[in-house]
């Protein structure tokens, strides 16, 4: 059911207290006062610079209802002057939740009496709907209250924007159309930024058309950015990058389609999303990048760290936020990079946060079950033991793969990849190659690619370009972290079998007692898994 008829039944069932969540001021009174129309019922708008207004569109002021206080005790009729008591309206209340907070039960408890007075009917007609950009509702009044979240604005009313844009900026028919791809760019963007974004180019440009999708797109991210819990990416890297990792790759392949039309006449389902779990600098991220740039899809960064918030409720206002924003830039990859540092202690978070944890995850899960929007996750961690079982349970995403060490004929693939991206394919012979891919058995792709870069800066000292025997000595400087984490290497891979698949159709290497034999840190040798 679309927003306005969500709010419009609300209105109309007898809902005493509404909250809408959104940041579009404008477009929430447009639609409360088309509600209104609809159901014919007067308005009225209050906040906290202008007092109580009757009216949305033409604001009569009210001047004897101005405080928080006092505009409840009107609504409830209890105040001072005898004002006659509301009947038959929808009380707008903008930006209230400052005088709900901890400190303003008197406020609390006039909305639970408003509540009662509208279950007992002694007040008909009247819903308080509060408009604030977050989740905030004192526990008292949460099952008085019906919380909506206004979705941002969809193709057809950013049109409307962009036309308007036009007319105001007297714009020549010639130099605008206003295309899909155009509108989409703009999709994400709020009312007020969608507005913003088209009036700087018709003041720049003269002309707002498919020529200022980058400018667009520009002014998004910036606002992605803002947001703080999204970051939008342009990666560069595509699945040839990748060395290795051929049933990921093949995999990512066939998928690949399944987004289209075709895919969806045939009746197959939109791919959910992926988990990949493995050691650090396996190539994980290389992979959620690579996956973005293979399906030309936006790729979005959840920092779930930043999920958490400080205020009660505001993680899971967080999260649903960052939820909305990445179904609004539909189709589009939302990467989760080690997931399980936001969620761990998950287990005891029921006293450690109040079991916000638990809450966030939650919600998550049952967004990624229940999406109808083409998102596609791809969720990474580096440690296993530290993520929520929920979380692994079949069928939360499409797969679970286990990113391995590389093989030799994967260090290989990755040595190449790594020469080329620096033009020094042909430095190296393939005897060479094979030669370093066996002197590097245990290190992971971001160490094969730190000795490139290491040899690089030997040749650069010895003047002269770069060879086998930098590559060597970039070796012998180099200390592989597998090297101190063979326990949990084992481990990890005997507690994948049967529950993920590999990345590698390639048998795994055994790490050998020489790199066991590394004094290590007691930190190291503990096993996660007990
Ligand atoms: P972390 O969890 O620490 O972020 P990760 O598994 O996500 O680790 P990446 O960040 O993808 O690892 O790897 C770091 C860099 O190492 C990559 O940007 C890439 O240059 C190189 N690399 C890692 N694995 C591969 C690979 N299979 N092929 C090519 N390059 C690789």
């Amino acid at each position: 059911m679309d927003f306005k008829k969500q709010i419009t039944l609300a209105v109309k069932a007898g809902a005493p207290i509404v909250q809408i969540i959104s940041h579009d001021t404008l477009r929430i009174r447009a639609t409360i006062n088309s509600i209104a129309d609809t159901l014919s019922l007067e308005t009225f708008i209050w906040d906290s610079c202008k007092g109580l207004r009757k009216g949305i569109s033409q604001q009569e002021l009210m001047e004897d209802v101005d405080t928080p206080s006092e505009v409840l005790e009107w609504v409830i009729g209890d105040n001072q002057d005898d004002l006659p008591t509301p009947v038959n309206c929808i009380l707008l209340l903008e930006d209230f939740h400052p005088h709900i907070g901890t400190f303003d039960h008197k406020n609390i408890s006039r909305l639970r009496s408003f509540a009662v007075a509208v279950a007992g009917r002694r007040i008909d007609k009247v819903t308080i709907i509060m408009s604030q950009p977050v989740f905030d509702l004192p526990t008292e009044l949460v099952k008085d209250t019906q919380v909506f979240e206004m979705p941002l604005p969809n193709l057809s009313e950013l049109k409307k924007l962009a036309e308007q844009a036009k007319q105001k900026f007297e714009l020549d028919e010639r130099d605008c159309s206003f295309s899909t791809e155009f509108l989409n760019s703009a999709l994400g963007l709020s009312t007020s930024e969608a507005q913003l974004a088209f009036a700087k180019i018709a003041c720049e440009k003269e002309r707002l058309n498919e020529l200022d999708i980058s400018s667009i797109v520009r002014e998004k991210e910036q606002v992605i950015r803002k947001q703080g819990h999204l970051e939008y990416f342009h990666p560069s890297a595509t699945l040839d990058d990748i060395g290795g990792l051929d049933s990921l790759k093949k995999w990512l392949k066939r998928r690949k389609l399944a987004f289209g039309e075709s895919a969806k006449e045939f009746g197959l389902e939109e791919p959910r999303g992926l988990l990949l779990l493995g050691l650090p600098g396996t190539g994980k991220s290389l992979a959620a990048k690579a996956i973005a740039n293979a399906w030309q899809l936006p790729l979005l960064r959840l920092d779930i760290g930043k999920i958490f918030g400080g205020i009660v409720g505001q993680s899971e206002s967080n999260m649903r936020e960052a939820l909305q924003l990445a179904e609004t830039l539909s189709p589009s990859i939302l990467w989760i990079d080690e997931i399980e540092k936001g969620l761990s202690g998950i287990q005891s978070s029921g006293s450690s946060d109040g079991g916000t944890t638990a809450r966030v995850l939650g919600s998550f899960l049952t967004w990624m079950q229940e999406k109808k929007k083409p998102v596609f996750v791809v969720a990474t961690a580096n440690n296993i033991a530290q993520l929520p079982p929920e979380l692994l349970r079949k069928g939360r995403v499409d797969e679970i793969f286990f990113v391995d060490l590389p093989t030799e004929q994967e260090r290989e693939d990755i040595l190449n990849v790594h020469l080329k991206k620096r033009s020094r394919e042909d430095n190296l012979s393939a005897v060479e190659i094979k030669e370093v891919a066996q002197l590097t058995l245990g290190f992971t792709g971001a160490e094969l690619e730190e000795v490139i870069k290491e040899a690089l800066f030997m040749a650069f000292d010895d003047g002269i370009d770069i060879n086998f025997e930098h590559i060597k000595s970039a070796i012998a400087v180099t200390t592989p972290i597998s090297m101190t984490m063979h326990e949990l290497i084992d481990k990890t891979r005997s507690w994948v079998k049967g529950r993920a698949v590999r990345a590698s159709s390639q048998k795994p290497e055994v790490i050998t007692d020489k790199l066991k034999s590394m004094t290590r840190l007691k930190s190291e040798i503990e096993n996660p898994f007990e």
